[in-house]
């Protein structure tokens, strides 16, 4: 960041809130740096677990619980049962807190919650190639490599305890 958001003046930095920030001399705004709220649904019918082969990075070809950014105008919970519907057309009740999964410097930090499908035939929609039920022992193979980034690694962690989870039935 090296222009002021709110007025355009080149940033400094400045010790501030126990750290170097970068601060606007003119209109005292700080560059705050937090990571961005993603939502996850751990959602179930029938034992079985709904999942999408990815169509995006990171993780394209991966298979994943449906996950997407919180946006400002929604609590976590708005945000997955929509992005559920977005990404599989599935309606879905949001149940209880399943974990939170968040890593130092990868700019993200992922919420997750269990859910009961309601409703809607499963189809791949935004960010799908395809959607499924798998029960715990017909979780589907990952592939066997992924991107190099550290956002690619975390995510490729939360999609293995989710499995492994589901799998063991502590789900
Ligand atoms: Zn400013």
């Amino acid at each position: 960041m090296k222009y002021c958001p709110m007025c355009g003046t080149p940033l400094a930095i400045s010790f501030v809130a126990g750290r170097e920030r970068p601060v606007c001399s003119s209109c005292s705004f700080v560059g705050y740096r937090n990571p961005a709220p993603i939502g996850l649904l751990v959602a179930t019918k029938d034992g079985k677990m709904l999942l999408l082969r990815r169509s995006i990075d990171p993780l394209r070809g991966f298979w994943a619980p449906p996950t997407g950014y919180v946006e400002i105008d929604e609590s976590v919970e708005e945000a997955v049962v929509r992005e559920t519907k977005e990404e599989t057309n599935v309606d879905v009740a949001v149940g209880g807190l399943f974990g939170v999964y968040s890593r130092s410097n990868i700019g993200v930090l992922m919420i997750a919650y269990y859910g009961k499908v309601i409703g809607g035939e499963a189809l791949p929609l935004e960010d799908a190639e395809e959607v499924g039920y798998f029960g715990r022992d017909e979780l589907p193979d990952q592939p066997s490599e992924y991107g190099g980034t550290a956002i690619d690694a975390w995510f490729a962690d939360v999609l293995e305890d989710v499995f492994v989870r589901f799998r063991e039935g502590r789900i």
